[in-house]
C-alpha cells in the first residue's frame, strides 16, 4: 500500500474534519518518523507538543508494556497505584505548599479544560474572562473560552458569559473582571496562536486581579506544561487555583489532568463530574515514565540548550521578522505571509513543522531531539525559506 493509496482509503472513511493528512505515518524512533513509502522525516512538531520523548522511548514502551500486562483498565469505582503515585507527583511538581491540591484525571486537554469550567460554576458566579487569541479545545465548555471566531461560529450559542480581553494587557484585564467573575483562564504562552510570550508581568498581575475580585486564576497548561519551555510548567502555577494540563503529560498516551489548589480542590464534590477512561492505570504509568525520564535525562536542561539554539538560527535569516517562545517551544514570524509554504518546503526536504497563522511557524520537538537534527533543520532552513519565497531573496 502506497501513500496514495492510504490518502484514498483515508477519504473515504474518515470524517473530513482535518483536511486530507500531509503524511501517512508508519513508524517512528526518537525525534524521526518514516512515512509507509520509506521516506524519513525530523519531526519538528512532536504531534503537537505531546511526543516528549519522541517516538517509541523505550521507558515509555515498558512502563506501557508493563502496566498493560498487569492491569489495564478499571474504571473509576476503582483505583490503582499509578493514579494516585501520578496525582502526588502533579501536585508536588505543582508545589502549592500548605494550600495542598487534587487532581482530576481526563483522557485529553479539551476534557481536563472541561473539568475546570465546571469546576468554575461551583463558585456560584458564571463570568469568565479568556484572552483573545486563545486556544483551550473543541468542546463545547472549551470552545466557548476559545477566542477563534472560524471555530466558534457554526456552533453557537456556546456556554458561559465569557468576555475576550487583548492578550497580555493589565489594564484590560484590571477592567473585566469583577466581584461576579468566577475565573480567569489564560495559557501561559499562547502555543496555537503561533507561540506568542506576554509581558513578563502580566501573569502575576492577572494573580493580583483576580485575588482582589474573588475570581478563580485557571492557567491552561495543557500545550506549555510537563517540560516544554524548559520548566516544568510555563506559568506561575504554585499561585494559581487551577491549572490543567494534556499534551506532553502522556508522551503520546492520551491523559490530561486538572489540577485545583487550595479551596478551588473541593469545589466539584462527589457526583459533579466524572469519566470512563480519565486515571486509567495504562495512562497513569505512561504520564509516571514520562516524568521520570524528563527528572532522570535532564531534559529540561537540554530543552532549555536545544531550544536557544534553534531559536539563534533561525533568527538569523533576515526573512524572519521575530523569533519567540521558551524551550522547546518555538514561534516566529516570517517577513510574508507564506507560512503554508515554509511547512510545505520543509517536508519536501524531510522535516516537519507547523504553520499555525498566515504568517507564523511554530516548532515543538520532542524534548529529546538532539544537536544533530537541530543542525540539520537549520542548514536546511535558508533553502526551505527560498523555496517558500521562490527563490533567494
Ligand atoms: C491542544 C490544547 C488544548 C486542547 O487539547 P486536546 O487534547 O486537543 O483536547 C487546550 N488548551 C491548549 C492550550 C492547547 O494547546
Amino acid at each position: 500500500m502506497t501513500s496514495q493509496q492510504w490518502q484514498e482509503r483515508y477519504s473515504g472513511a474518515v470524517m473530513n474534519t482535518f483536511g486530507p493528512p500531509k503524511l501517512v505515518l508508519a513508524r517512528g524512533e526518537g525525534a524521526h518518523v518514516w512515512d509507509v513509502d520509506g521516506v524519513e522525516y525530523v519531526d519538528l512538531l512532536g504531534g503537537i507538543a505531546v511526543n516528549a520523548l519522541g517516538h517509541a522511548h523505550p521507558a515509555l514502551v515498558a512502563a506501557v508494556t508493563e502496566q498493560l500486562t498487569t492491569l489495564g483498565h478499571v474504571s473509576n469505582f476503582f483505583t490503582s497505584a499509578p493514579q494516585v503515585e501520578l496525582a502526588e507527583r502533579l501536585l508536588s511538581l505543582v508545589g502549592p505548599g500548605e494550600r495542598g491540591g487534587r487532581v482530576f484525571f481526563t483522557s485529553s486537554g479539551t476534557e481536563a479544560n472541561e473539568a475546570a469550567f465546571k469546576l468554575t460554576r461551583r463558585t456560584g458566579r458564571t463570568h469568565l474572562v479568556a484572552a483573545e487569541g486563545s486556544f483551550h479545545g473543541r468542546t463545547m465548555g472549551s470552545l466557548a473560552l476559545t477566542s477563534k471566531d472560524a471555530y466558534r461560529t457554526p456552533f453557537e450559542p456556546l456556554p458561559g458569559v465569557v468576555t475576550f480581553v487583548p492578550y497580555g494587557d493589565e489594564a484590560a484585564l484590571a477592567k473585566a473582571v469583577t466581584d461576579q467573575t468566577a475565573a480567569v483562564i489564560l495559557e501561559p504562552i499562547q502555543g496555537e496562536a503561533g507561540v506568542v510570550v506576554p509581558p513578563a508581568t502580566y501573569l502575576a498581575a492577572a494573580r493580583e486581579i483576580t485575588r482582589d475580585n474573588g475570581a478563580l486564576l485557571w492557567l491552561d497548561e495543557v500545550q506549555t506544561g510537563i517540560g516544554r519551555t524548559g520548566e516544568w510548567f510555563a506559568g506561575p502555577v504554585a499561585d494559581a487555583d487551577v491549572v490543567t494540563v494534556a499534551k506532553g503529560l502522556g508522551g503520546g498516551i492520551p491523559i490530561g489532568a486538572c489540577i485545583a489548589l487550595g479551596e478551588a480542590a473541593t469545589l466539584l464534590q462527589p457526583g459533579n463530574h466524572g469519566t470512563t477512561f480519565g486515571g486509567n492505570p495504562v495512562a497513569c504509568a505512561a504520564a509516571l515514565a514520562v516524568l521520570d525520564t524528563i527528572e532522570k535525562d535532564g531534559l529540561l536542561e537540554h530543552a532549555t540548550a536545544m531550544g536557544e539554539r534553534l531559536r539563534a538560527g533561525l533568527a538569523a535569516d533576515e526573512r524572519v521578522a521575530e523569533v519567540r517562545g521558551r524551550g522547546l517551544l518555538v514561534g516566529l514570524d516570517l517577513s510574508r505571509p507564506v507560512s503554508a509554504e515554509v511547512a510545505a518546503a520543509a517536508l519536501a526536504r524531510g522535516f516537519i513543522v507547523n504553520n499555525p497563522t498566515p504568517d507564523r511557524v511554530r516548532l515543538a520537538p520532542p524534548l529529546v531531539i538532539g544537536h544533530d537534527d537541530v543542525d540539520a533543520f537549520l542548514a536546511a532552513w535558508p533553502e526551505i525559506l527560498d523555496d517558500a519565497y521562490g527563490g533567494p531573496q
